[in-house]
Parts: C-alpha cells; structure tokens; sequence
C-alpha cells in the first residue's frame, strides 16, 4: 500500500468518527461519548496529514509544522480551560472567524503559488486551471464573509457592540449589489485572473460579512451563531477542494450541513423565516421604538415566602436563561430541585430553544449539575402544562418567557414562541434589577397579578432558598 492509499484509507475512519460523533452529540446521553469518538477521528486526520506531508517536506518544515501544533493546542487548552460558560458563545464565534481568515489565506496561497510557479508544472492546464481559479475566488469569498461575519458576532456577543440591528437605508439592495459584484468579478477572474480582483472580490466579501450580521437584531443572534458555524463548514470545504484534500471537504460539508440544519431548526423556534434571516434580516422591518408602555406596579417576594410557596406546591416548573449561568448557579438548583423532589413535589424543567446564549446552553449547565435528563423538557413538551402547575420559578430568564412575544404584534420579539409561564398559579422571577433581556424590551410578565420578583444573584437566592426550606422542617 502507498503512502497516499493510507492516507485516504485514515481519512475514511476520520470521516466515518466524525460522522459517528455527530450521532452521538444529537443526544444529552451519549454526547460525552461523541466528543471522544470526534477527538479521536482529528488524531487521526491529524497524524495520517502529518505523515503524509512528511514525505515531500522536509525534516525542518515538519518541525515547523508541528512547533505550529503545539502552540495553538496550547493557547486551545488554556482558553478552553478558562473561559466561563458565558463566555462560550463569543469563544465559538472567534473560532469560526479563524477557519473564515485561514479559508482566505489558502485561497490567497493558492493563487500566489499558480502566479510564482507556474500551474504545477503544467498539471493544471485548460479547463483545470479554470476550476482552480473559480476554487480560488470561492474559497476567499466564502471565508471572508464567515471572518467579518463571526468577528461582529463576537462584538455583539461580548457587549462590545450594540445587539441592535443596523438597517442601512436600501440594505437588501447593498447585499444583493455584493452578491452580483461577486458572480461578475467570479466570470473575470476564471477568464483572465489578476490580484486586482482577488483584492476587490476579499474587500467585498469583508464588508458583505459585516453587514450580514451587523444587520441581524438580538434576538435573532442564535440563528447567526449556527449560521456562522454553517459558513465556517463550507469555508474548510471549499479550502478541501483548493488543497486537494478530501478529508477536509466531507468535514467541511458535515460542518456546513449540520449547521444549517441546526440554523434552520432555530429559526422554526423562533418563527422566523430561515431565508430573511440568513440574508441579513431580508424583509425584516426596523423594530418599533420601544412603546415605554406603563405596565403598572411590580411586586416583590422574600427567599422564605418563596419556600414557603414551594413547600405547599405539589407541580413546580423551572424555567432557567442566560442569568442562570451568569451567576453560576446550575448546582443550587439542583441541590433545590433534589430538596423538593424529596419533599414529594413533582419539579421539571422546561428548556427554550434559545435560552442563554448558546444553542443547548441550559441543557449543558443541568447536565454538569447532574439533574436527572427526564425531568429537563423542551418547550413544546411543556408548554401545556403551565396552567396546572402550582409555581413556576424563572431563574434569570426574561425574553424566553416574555408574553408581549404573543400579544404585542409591535414588539420586536413579536412573533417568537415563548414558555407561557405566566398561565401557572403563582410565577417567582430571579433577577437582580428591572432591566430589560436581551432583546432590550421590557417584559409585561413582571407586572402580572401572579409574578412576584425576588430580586439578588440567582444562586445567593436559591440557596437563601435551600436554607428557608431546611428550616421549614
Ligand atoms: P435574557 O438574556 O433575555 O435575560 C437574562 C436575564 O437574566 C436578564 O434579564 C438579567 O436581568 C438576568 N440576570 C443576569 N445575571 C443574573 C444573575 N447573576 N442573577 C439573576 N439574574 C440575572 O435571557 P433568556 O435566556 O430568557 O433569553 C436569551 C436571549 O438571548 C434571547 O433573546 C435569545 O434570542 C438571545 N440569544 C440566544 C442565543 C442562543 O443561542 N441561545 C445566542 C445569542 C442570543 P438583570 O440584569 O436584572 O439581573
């Protein structure tokens, strides 16, 4: 067997782990077991390339390309260590503008190297050269949009930016203006390729990123998160195809399909439409001004009233949001779940698809707090059982289980299906002001004759909670 058949014959088990990791992470019970299998198939790609490239570079360039390793792995690890899980979203983000810059450096490369060596020694002539010319300029565009794209997507994540939409007059206009600048410049370029247009046509891609996300509100955000995981597929993909490597274009096409699927999921979540959103808010008007209507007074609730409300419950649903991991506080609640669970009150939870910043965000941080999965349900399971629950604790959610979404036509999360907790007999919010969620709009829950809000840190106050409860014994 020769070097390139084991190459290939690695890059199949690599893709057949990838394919089986992807299987395993579609469930809560068997994602942990996917990571190991996905871990185990990059070794593999990794070491198949590694050898591979070893024969025709030489010693030093493989010690370069392994110094190369080391250093990301490391800097990997580090951050993969620290970064808290609130952080993980931005974190995602400036991954994905990695491949999107390291797509446009390998499309640059490759028509660098076609300029200062010839076509590979005549290797690809004609037709060839053609394709490889269009591989180019696709590959740049693609991994353009996705390194702007993510890098406004880290800004809005981070709070560096405002999370509003940007709605530049004639913006649909401007998008499609980029979308034909990019097919002219494409025909130029396989007919007759020169730096000028590989210039023009990244300056185009930059900004066209740019606009796509900058022009996609806060709500919507979830939707750009998978879309950019989406882009950032095909950008390793089309990379594959430049580099001749067919193990990155299956890995860059399971990135790119799975992403999109996941996209398209999220926004049946939220109602929207898949193909105004991926095209930056396509049909989407500019959000009413915030009505600064007068909801009227809210009222408070202490930690014991709390768990005197919950000792005499007998149906108790949680609803966490991203205020749940801010404060870090998964682990009280599971202690407070077990504690009434023991006291014989049926506790779930009910997830909403776009809770907290990260698609399966709540779901992670009750799987690290080691809550029984049966009793963690998505919004469609639970929906209907909020009306014959007895309280419902909403810990630092606020958009997730905002009413106005159903009954405001006018708002900007019109429209979004919400947990209807406000249907239970008594609904306590966690959070620590009256500020508005994400969205930036204000929640008419708060201000309902059966919410009461229990201001403070969500972990101080749940395990004010666990202390209330012991002492009700
Ligand atoms: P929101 O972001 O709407 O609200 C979170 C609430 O938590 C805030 O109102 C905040 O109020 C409260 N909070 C913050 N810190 C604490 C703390 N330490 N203790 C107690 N409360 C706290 O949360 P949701 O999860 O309901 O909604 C998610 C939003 O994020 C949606 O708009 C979604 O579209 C968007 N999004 C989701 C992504 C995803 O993939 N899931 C990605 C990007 C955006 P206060 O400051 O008063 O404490």
């Amino acid at each position: 067997m020769t070097a390139a058949t084991a190459t290939q014959a690695a890059y199949v088990v690599s893709a057949l782990l990838f394919i089986l990791s992807l299987a395993g992470l579609s469930k809560h019970e068997s994602s942990r077991s996917g990571i190991v299998v996905g871990i185990a198939g990059m070794a593999v790609a990794l070491a198949a390339t590694i050898g591979l490239a070893s024969r025709s570079i030489s010693a030093a360039g493989v010690g370069l390309l392994l110094a190369a390793m080391a250093i990301g792995a490391v800097i990997g690890l580090w951050r993969a260590r620290v970064v808290e899980m609130t952080g993980m979203p931005e974190l995602i983000a400036v991954l994905h503008s990695f491949v999107g810059l390291a797509a446009v450096l390998v499309g640059w490369n490759g028509y660098l190297d076609v300029e200062a060596h010839g076509s590979a020694g005549g290797e690809l002539a004609g037709s060839l050269l053609r394709v490889h010319h269009a591989e180019v300029f696709i590959g740049v565009f693609i991994g353009a949009v996705t390194f702007t794209g993510s890098i406004v997507a880290y800004l809005k994540l981070s709070g560096r930016i405002r999370s509003n939409p940007l709605m530049l007059p004639g913006r649909n206009a401007l998008n499609l203006a980029a979308l034909a600048a990019f097919a002219v410049l494409t025909v130029f370029f396989v007919v007759r390729p020169d730096l000028g247009l590989l210039i023009a046509v990244t300056a185009v891609a930059l900004a066209l990123g740019w606009h796509l996300v900058a022009a996609i509100g806060g709500g919507d955000m979830p939707v750009v998160v998978s879309m950019l995981n989406s882009y950032s597929g095909w950008a390793a993909a089309a990379s594959g195809f430049l580099l001749n490597n067919n193990l990155l274009i299956v890995t860059g096409a399971l990135v790119g399909s799975s992403g999109a699927y996941l996209s398209y999921i999220m926004c049946q979540a939220m109602n929207r439409s898949f193909l105004s959103v991926i095209a930056g808010g396509f049909g989407i008007e500019a959000p009413a001004a915030a009505s600064g209507a007068d909801y009227g007074e809210h009222r408070e609730i202490t930690a014991e009233e709390a768990a005197g409300l919950l000792s005499e419950a007998t149906s108790v649903i949680i609803t966490p949001g991203y205020g749940m991991a801010v404060a870090q506080a998964q682990h009280r609640v599971a202690d407070l779940t077990r504690a009434l669970r023991e006291r014989g009150v049926q506790v779930r939870f009910g997830i909403h698809p776009v809770a907290g910043r990260l698609p399966g965000h709540m779901n992670v941080l009750l799987a690290e707090a080691k809550v029984p999965y049966d009793i963690v349900l998505e919004m469609d399971e639970i929906n209907d059982d909020f009306a014959a629950s007895s309280v419902v604790l909403v810990i630092g959610a606020n958009d997730t289980v905002n009413p106005a979404a159903e009954e405001d036509a006018a708002s900007p999360i019109a429209g979004m299906p919400v947990l209807r907790v406000w249907e239970a007999a008594e609904v306590i919010v966690f959070k620590r002001s009256m500020a508005p969620g994400y969205a930036g709009v204000q929640n008419p829950l708060f201000f309902r004759d059966n919410s009461r809000m229990l201001f403070g840190d969500a972990r101080a106050r749940v395990e004010d909670i666990l202390g209330a409860l012991a002492a009700l014994v």
